[in-house]
């Protein structure tokens, strides 16, 4: 499986002083945060203030901000309309989740090195803002591997995700951006000013809209 912000590692021993994720788009509370390998959340072990289940297209321990959960049942609804079924398989995971998944990474690795390239750091991943969700097709065909792209699942989403104001966050070709390799099944709820606006500019990337450095690495 190619990079995947989905693992967790030791927190950084950076300092909390001088964040790199001071200033725009750094709020952890706004649907338009950037966190990235670069740009790590502040606190690092910030936590929504609100957290809900999904309805039927997810479990009920999949939870995510009530912003990003009512576009994601509005968007598998749509999908459905069209018969294309999507199921939601991941959503929040706390700091504490994304420590134990790093740590698995980093044991089956044998380092950070390996563990970097298929995981988020704890502190890192967009999935401890509540915001980010990995999709998967109803009939299971290539969940959370890289065939998933050629999916109907994939195709419909890529193409209709931003009317609801969700995006794919790592696209294909993008990695020395946003640290990671194609992951065609995670999204990312950024609001539909941002997701509209982004689609009609062209621009693949949050840091690239957003004018922020690329994020290759640590
Ligand atoms: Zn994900």
């Amino acid at each position: 499986m190619p990079s995947s912000p989905d693992a967790t590692t030791p927190a950084p021993s950076t300092t909390p002083a001088a964040p790199p994720s001071a200033g725009a788009q750094a709020d952890p509370t706004a649907p338009d945060v950037v966190v990235n390998k670069q740009r790590p959340l502040l606190p690092l072990d910030f936590e929504p203030a609100e957290l809900r289940p999904l309805d039927a297209s997810a479990g009920p321990d999949i939870r995510l901000r009530p912003d990003a959960a009512e576009a994601v049942e509005k968007m598998v609804d749509a999908a459905g309309q069209e018969g294309v079924g999507l199921v939601i398989v991941s959503g929040y995971r706390s700091y504490a989740e994304q420590q134990s998944t790093y740590a698995h990474w980093v044991a089956q690795y044998g380092g950070a090195t390996g563990a970097d390239a298929v995981s988020a750091r704890p502190g890192h991943s967009e999935h401890q803002t509540g915001l980010a969700f990995d999709i998967a097709q109803d009939d299971g065909a290539c969940t959370l591997v890289s065939c998933f792209a050629q999916t109907r699942a994939a195709r419909w989403t890529a193409l209709h995700a931003p009317e609801y104001g969700i995006i794919l966050r790592y696209p294909l070709g993008f990695d020395r951006i946003t640290g990671f390799f194609a992951e065609p099944w995670h999204f990312r709820y950024v609001g539909t000013d941002v997701a509209l606006a982004m689609k009609d500019a062209g621009q693949e990337t949050l840091e690239e809209y957003f004018g922020l450095p690329a994020a290759p690495s640590y």
